[in-house]
This record gives C-alpha cells, structure tokens and sequence, in this order.
C-alpha cells in the first residue's frame, strides 16, 4: 500500500499514476475535493489547487527533464480529455507574448528562435505576425515592450471540475480518502492503516511543518484572479516577464480567469482591489477583445450556472479569487528518501505557480520512484 498526504493536483495525479502500476493507494488530507455530482461549496482552507488559473504555459525556463515532466502532462490531459468530455480539461489555441523582462534572449524574436522557445514542439505552433501583436502591447510607454509573440494549440483546466473528476475517477478504482490533519508522516500512515511505509509526501505548504521533513525553504506565494463572465472564445494568452499576466478560459463552466500576481510573504485573506485593477490594465494590453467583449456582457447579479457577484472596472465578475501557491526557494522538490522510523518517502511539493503543468510528469515520476529502490 502507498499513503498519499494530500489531495491537491499532485497528490490526486500521484495517485492516479499509481493506481496506474497496480498500487493499493490511501489519499491522508486535511483538504480534499468534493465528489462529481455533489453540490460545490467553497472548499475552504490552505490549499492552492482549487484557486490555480489553471493553464498550461510550456515554461521557457524549462530544461531536460523538466520539459519531459511537462510533456507527460500535456499526454495525460490529451488522453483523458478525448476519453472524457467532463473533465474539465479544454484546448485551445494560446497566444504567448515575450517583452525584454521576459528571460534572457526573450528580447527579440531572432534570438528567442535560437534560445528556449520550445513550444515550438505544440501541435500548430507558429510566430505571430507584427500585426497580431496588439497596439498597446508593443508601447513601451505602456506596460512595457512586447517583441515577439507566439501561438499554438495549448491546454487550460478547470480546478473546481478536474479536481473533482479525479478524485471521483480514483475512489471508483478503490482509492481511499480519508480527511485528516496529520502532523507527521508516521501519523498519516498509523491513520491509513498501513504497514507497507512508502509514503508520498505531496502536502504543498504543509511540508514546511510535517514532521520529521520540516521543510524551512517552502513558503506561500499569493496570488489573486478574477473570474469574469464573458463570451470571449478567442485565444488563451499569456504574457511572461515583469508585466505578468493571463487569460485562461473555463472549460465546462465557462468565464474566464484573469490573473497575472505574485506576492511572497503576504498571507491576507482580503481581496485588494488596487491589485485586480493592475490585472485588468495588464490584461487589456495583450487581449483587448477579452475586456471589451466582457465589459459589453449584461451585468446582471443572480442565480445560474454562472451568477454575477459584482461589477468591477466595467467587468461581470463571477468571483474574485485569493490563492496561495505553495513555492519553495530552489525550487521544486521530487525526491525519495528514508526516515527515522523506517519510512520511505517520496518527496513532491514547491511547485509554485506550475503545479498543474508539472502534476502528470510529477505523478510519473513517483510511480516510478514507489516502484524502483533507485532515485532520480
Ligand atoms: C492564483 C493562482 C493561479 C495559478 N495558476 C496556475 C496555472 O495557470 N498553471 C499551473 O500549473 N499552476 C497554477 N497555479 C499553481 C497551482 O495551483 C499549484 O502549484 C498547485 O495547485 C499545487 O498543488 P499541490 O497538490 O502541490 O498543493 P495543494 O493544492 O496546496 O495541496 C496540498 C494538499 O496537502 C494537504 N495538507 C497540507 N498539510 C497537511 C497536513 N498537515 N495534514 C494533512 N493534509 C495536509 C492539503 O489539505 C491539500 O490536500 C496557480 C495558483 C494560484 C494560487
């Protein structure tokens, strides 16, 4: 048996991948989602997976493995979005812009082309013409310079429906989930039962206190969205560097995510609204039909599949989100290690912001690490 400690996007996709290699798989959380078919609530607590954007934005950072950890995501979400239409998963052709804050060699077109471009491998990649390039975003008296920008096919996710379908998908196969806050590894594996001692630990902010791991380089990230009603159907766009910012649909609900904030060390709970009015000015730069097509959507407060709660810069906005990414300085950690007690642990938690990129290639690799006495 494995013991999972948490039921965010990467303890759920662990456990899907082990489940995959014939593991009997216990899920230990304190947060969890609800089941397909039960009422939505507003999953409280410290997690992050519910409040994620979520796209799929293949990282320009990214190198060797971690763009093959990418790429089994973009598989999996392939495969289970043409097996499933309820997924929550969608496609849809994205639009990527790059100004001279966005890496090194980002600072024009000739030398990205050289460089980390490797959304080049999605399907119906191509560069974007001068002229597909929004007026405002190539101002540098505003927001900054965008040089080059390019598009394909790519991947966004609705948290609320995906977490839930696997959750379901996985309690279907026999995975048990218990909801319990566990203050060590041997507690989660003395609740499940287990005799085995090979334990994921996917706990995301919660490693920073799990005993014996006690993780003091995992720290919080907040993030803030607003979820806003629009008939858009345009591309996914996002703009990487100092002017940070995104436009993700909704697939299944509908609406879609504006986002594009990063502020470690603040833990408020309060919505600040100077921040989403900063989202919307960005935003407007890089996917003007977006707001405009939202700010000529009826505002209307009320019941539906998507009800309105409020009106914010012209804008009919279903929700204004709170989230806190569990980020880790040096990054990410995927890791196999034995502990006091006789534990075997894999380690997958600090994934930031890119915890739905990074989750399918994530949850490979630690059915791979459950299944060999070798690490990575
Ligand atoms: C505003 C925002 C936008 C984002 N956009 C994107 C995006 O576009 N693309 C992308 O890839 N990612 C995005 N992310 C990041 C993504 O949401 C996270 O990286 C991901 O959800 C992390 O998943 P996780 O499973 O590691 O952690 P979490 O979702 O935080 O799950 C942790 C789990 O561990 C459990 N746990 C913790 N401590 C304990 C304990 N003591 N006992 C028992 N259980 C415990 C929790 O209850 C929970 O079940 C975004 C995040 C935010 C906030």
């Amino acid at each position: 048996m494995v013991v999972v400690i948490g039921s965010g996007v990467i303890g759920l996709t662990s456990a899907y991948y082990l489940l995959q290699e014939g593991h009997e798989v216990t899920v230990v959380a304190r947060d969890m989602p609800t089941r397909v078919g039960e009422p939505d609530h507003d999953w409280p607590g410290e997690w992050a997976s519910p409040w994620g954007g979520a796209m799929f934005h293949p990282d320009p950072r990214a190198q060797g493995d971690e763009r093959d950890i990418q790429r089994e995501t973009f598989r999996l979400w392939w495969e289970l979005y043409h097996a499933d239409p309820f997924t929550g998963l969608g496609f849809r052709l994205t639009r990527d812009f790059y100004d001279e804050t966005s890496y090194p060699g980002s600072e024009s077109r000739e030398k990205d082309s050289e460089n980390r471009m490797w959304a080049r491998e999605f399907p119906q990649f191509r560069w974007l013409q001068d002229h597909e390039i929004p007026a405002r975003a190539k101002q540098k008296t505003f927001g900054g310079h965008v040089t080059h920008g390019v598009e394909y096919l790519s991947a966004s996710v609705n948290p609320w429906v995906y977490l839930k379908w696997l959750r379901t998908f996985l309690e279907r196969r026999g995975v048990k989930f218990i909801q319990s806050e566990v203050s060590s590894i041997a507690q989660a594996v003395e609740i499940a039962g287990d005799h085995s001692r090979l334990v994921v630990n996917a706990s995301g902010v919660g490693a920073k206190h799990m005993e014996p791991v006690q993780d003091a380089a995992v720290k919080a990230v907040r993030g803030q969205t607003l979820w806003v009603k629009t008939s858009y159907d345009g591309p996914m766009c996002s703009r990487t560097g100092k002017y940070y910012t995104y436009v993700i649909p909704r697939p299944q609900s509908g609406g879609i995510i504006i986002g594009g904030i990063s502020q470690p060390g603040n833990f408020s709970k309060v919505v600040d609204d100077e921040v989403n009015r900063e989202i919307v000015t960005k935003v407007d730069t890089i996917c003007p039909d977006m707001i405009a097509n939202a700010r000529a959507t009826l505002f209307e407060k009320g019941d539906g599949p998507l009800p309105v709660t409020s009106e914010f810069e012209g804008l009919p906005v279903i929700k204004k989100i709170i989230g806190f990414r569990p980020g880790r300085d040096g990054g990410y950690r995927i890791e196999k290690e034995t502990i006091a007690g006789g534990f075997t642990v894999i380690h997958a938690y600090g994934f930031e912001g890119q915890g739905y990129i990074y989750s399918g290639g994530i949850g490979q690799r630690v059915a791979w690490l459950a299944a060999t006495k070798a690490s990575l």
